[in-house]
């Protein structure tokens, strides 16, 4: 591959792969086979261990991360690989955090295989789970100072960097050891397609974990590859369009409702962190209201967000967090800001929880 450090992420999104291409198409075409003629090449020989649209989204992937990138089937199968890789004796995971990963870790837990340690208990060959900005709170976790301090320590440092995207965060650059996202989320951006991803700075150690992949199984289709390869090529202008609605919207919510959570907002406790290491803010942001029924009831009034869990796609979506994660604050609900026009988003706020309307 050639060396493409200096392109701009909505070139590398559009051109990472261009090497990789395969066939006449401008477009990449969807591979089903599962298994290839050796007679014609020796490249390619069975789909668990190789497929040629996966290289490809791994080659943009990788460049937009700046490192090596290794798909999974889910978000969630990317968590399993990195800990099935380290085997740490000890696991810390932040306070605020995706609950399925949460539950992830708590099986190993019962099971034996880890422990759940305070993040000063760690020691060497253990590891430490950030997740910035995280769900659903989106507090923010300063990447560098952790992971230099994990690092003196021998001590591996894992972020689950979902909600920033490789566009507005780079925790590899920051020092981390590994970055996991959901490309169910933003980076294939459609609600259409899972996807998993974990990247490492190391070529050798990502090899490491395609064979883990192959060994496992954990392979994923190649339809959902495809959309999502398709998907990320906008991803650097989906993401800033929507981060900066998202902006617009916690602005006008901040003082109309009890609690805003978003890490763009100078009331954030992490703003300051968000700055240093963000490039903007997100497209996620949380509100609490008095109640569960009250967060129940305003996300139903909602006309264009839709009522829905998951985030990152084209459209906004809502969802009272209580419904689907009984660990989350009673009142809370969960916002993915879509690429829909910020004031018809606004009204829908204001009608849906009763507030002044957005000034035109
Ligand atoms: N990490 C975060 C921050 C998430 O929000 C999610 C899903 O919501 C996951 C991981 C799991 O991803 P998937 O649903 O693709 O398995």
């Amino acid at each position: 591959m050639p060396d493409d450090a200096w392109l701009d992420p909505h070139t590398l999104a559009v051109h990472a792969d261009r090497e990789l291409a395969d066939g006449p198409g401008i477009a990449p075409p969807i591979h089903a086979a599962t298994s290839y003629d050796r007679s014609r090449q020796e490249e390619f020989v069975y789909r668990r261990s190789e497929h040629p649209t996966t290289d490809r989204l791994e080659a943009v992937l990788g460049a937009l991360e700046g490192g090596h990138a290794v798909v999974l089937p889910s978000g969630m199968s990317a968590a399993m690989l990195v800990l099935r890789h380290f085997r740490p004796r000890r696991v810390a995971l932040p306070e605020d955090l995706y609950h399925g990963v949460r539950a992830l870790v708590a099986e190993e837990a019962a099971a034996g295989a880890v422990e759940i340690a305070a993040a000063d208990a760690l020691e060497d060959g253990d590891l430490i789970w950030i997740e910035t900005p995280s769900n659903p709170r989106l507090r923010v976790t300063e990447i560098a100072a952790i992971s230099h301090e994990a690092k003196q320590r021998g001590v591996t440092t894992v972020v689950d960097s979902t909600f920033a995207t490789p566009i507005l965060q780079k925790p590899l650059a920051l020092g981390a050891d590994v970055v996991i996202h959901s490309s169910t989320k933003f980076i294939g951006g459609h609600s259409d397609a899972m996807g998993g991803v974990v990247v490492v700075g190391a070529a050798d150690l990502a090899d490491e974990f395609r064979y883990r992949r192959m060994v496992d199984g954990a392979t994923p289709g190649s339809l959902d590859v495809w959309l999502t390869l398709r998907g990320v090529r906008t991803l650097p202008l989906r993401v800033h369009r929507q981060a900066e609605t998202a902006l617009e919207v916690a602005r006008y919510l901040e003082g109309r409702v009890a609690k805003v959570w978003y890490p763009g907002l100078a009331s954030h406790p992490e703003h300051a962190v968000a700055q240093l290491q963000m490039r903007h803010f997100g497209a996620i942001l949380s509100i609490e209201l008095a109640n569960g029924a009250a967060a129940e009831a305003a996300v139903k009034k909602l006309r264009l967000f839709r009522q829905a869990t998951s985030l990152g796609g084209v459209e906004s979506l809502a969802e009272w967090r209580r419904s689907v994660n009984p660990a989350a604050p009673e009142g809370l609900i969960r916002f993915s800001i879509g690429l829909e026009a910020p004031g018809d988003l606004m009204a829908d706020l204001a009608q849906a929880l009763d507030i002044d309307p957005p000034r035109p």
